[in-house]
């Protein structure tokens, strides 16, 4: 019988790979964890310094999840909300959303990944004004380098090269405004504010030269993951939503990183004051356990929706899997943990540790910004300080310097050159200490090797 490596050759088609360097590196096969920790085929331990994918927010082993899901799948392993149908964990888990969520007077649909929330929301937000009589009003505005998901949708609304180029995206219908990322865009002698001002008129600019009758919605993740972990500059979020308000744009909030404590409030919205029209959340959900996401949306974006499904006969989209009830029982039970073990109070606990440590590690030759807050950050790293001269990309330092860490016991993603962090939530101050000093002994191997 073949090796699991050699059937991974043979069969496996990789997302996000270099589908031709692939064989010669050949996978990493991860076969168990526990904790913040996880192993290799050889017994290797790692410090998983990002959650998976932004996502194992409790830690592997977390037994009560297992149990959990073991026992719906014994008493109802598969029903669907289609045509009226309910079942207890599908209910029970809206209701707790819409407790926990601060959109108001809300209704919450579920669905299996991110990118299906935010491609329903795409759809809904086209319904919706449909029924309101206005379906000129179908533009939806994102970032550059936000990231919102990779169906054709969603995939438009992510705004970084690599998930664009070859794939024939973005579709019509969807734009994109400047990225907050004031270290990198702010120009000179341009203050936090100012820039975030600039940011804002960018947007009201572009809803005015499309004509505000043609845009419907602005999303936005509160920090940006993917991009590079972009936390907005001062006010940024107060001075878009008066842009979105005047031109009735609404506001949907991509939470599918940040939240349930990630940032240091159950969400980030509650850190940035953003009050969404609607919400998506994800990966925290379930604590990564199995797929499930969720659409959160205020009472005013779903009474039109409801109006116009009774028209039609039904509001005819929905997933075979959405809200499926073994993933809404382990969702279910997450949320229950995350208030027993007050995961928020932890996270604002431990973030600084993480945080003073990555803004120690500013003073490293290797490392233009360090960012982030509560348990995300992100270190960027340039061929200059003083001009954050970015490294030509050829010489791919951040994978370098990911591929380091991951020899010293710490698993992390580099983003270009934006190398992030988002361990467990559960992580204690000593695993974060031991992170860091596995990290600065990669970081320090790299700049060896670059000015050597
Ligand atoms: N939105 C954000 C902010 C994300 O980070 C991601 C995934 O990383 C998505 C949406 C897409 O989620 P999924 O990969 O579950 O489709």
């Amino acid at each position: 019988m073949s090796t699991v490596a050699e059937a991974d050759l043979a069969a496996l088609f990789h997302p996000y790979t270099n589908l031709v360097k692939h064989p010669e590196t050949g996978p990493m096969v991860i076969t168990r964890g526990q904790g913040v920790r996880v192993y290799d085929e050889a017994g290797k331990e790692y410090i998983e310094g990002l959650a998976g994918l932004w996502c194992t927010t409790l830690g592997w082993g977390e037994e009560r999840l297992a149990e959990v899901a073991a026992a719906q799948m014994r008493e109802l392993p598969f029903y669907h909300l289609f045509s009226s149908k309910a079942h207890t964990p599908g209910v029970r888990l809206a209701e707790a959303l819409k407790a926990l969520a601060p959109v108001s007077d809300s209704k919450v649909f579920l669905a299996c990944s991110g990118s299906e929330a935010n491609d329903t929301a795409i759809k809904m937000i086209w319904y919706r004004n449909n029924a309101l009589g206005r379906p000129q009003k179908k533009k939806i505005i994102s970032r550059e380098r936000a990231y919102h998901g990779v169906t054709v949708a969603t995939g438009s609304l992510t705004g970084l090269p690599v998930n664009q180029r070859g794939f024939d995206l973005p579709i019509e219908r969807i734009l994109h405004t400047g990225c907050p990322h004031y270290w990198r865009y702010g120009e000179k002698g341009e203050s936090e504010e100012q820039f975030a001002t600039r940011r804002a008129e960018e947007l009201e600019k572009l809803i005015l030269a499309e004509g505000p009758d043609t845009v419907a919605a602005f999303f936005a993740e509160p920090v940006m993951g993917a991009g590079g972990v972009i936390v907005p500059p001062k006010g940024y979020f107060e001075k878009i939503q008066a842009v979105l308000k005047k031109y009735d744009v609404l506001l949907v909030a991509d939470e599918v990183i940040t939240g349930f404590g990630r940032t240091g409030n159950m969400f980030g919205c509650d850190t940035f004051g953003i009050r969404p029209d609607m919400m998506t959340v994800a990966k925290a959900l379930s604590s990564g356990y199995l797929p499930i996401s969720a659409l959160i949306v205020s009472g005013e974006v779903f009474e039109p929706i409801k109006a116009q499904s009774g028209e039609i006969g039904s509001f005819g989209h929905g997933l075979t899997y959405g809200g499926h009830p073994v993933p809404a029982a382990v969702a279910l039970e997450t949320l229950k943990i995350y208030a027993e073990r007050d995961i928020v109070g932890h996270v604002r606990k431990v973030a600084p540790v993480l945080q003073d440590g990555l803004r120690a590690l500013q003073q490293h030759p290797l490392v233009g910004e360090a960012r982030g807050l509560g348990l995300i950050g992100a270190l960027e790293l340039v061929a200059d300080k003083d001009t954050k001269t970015a490294f030509d990309p050829k010489l791919a330092v951040g994978a370098r310097v990911v591929a380091k860490a991951q020899a010293h016991g710490v698993i992390l993603r580099a983003m270009g050159d934006a190398v992030a962090f988002a361990p467990p939530l559960v992580i204690e101050a000593d695993d974060i200490r031991l992170l860091l000093e596995r990290f600065r002994l990669a970081l320090d191997e790299a700049h060896g090797e670059l000015v050597a």
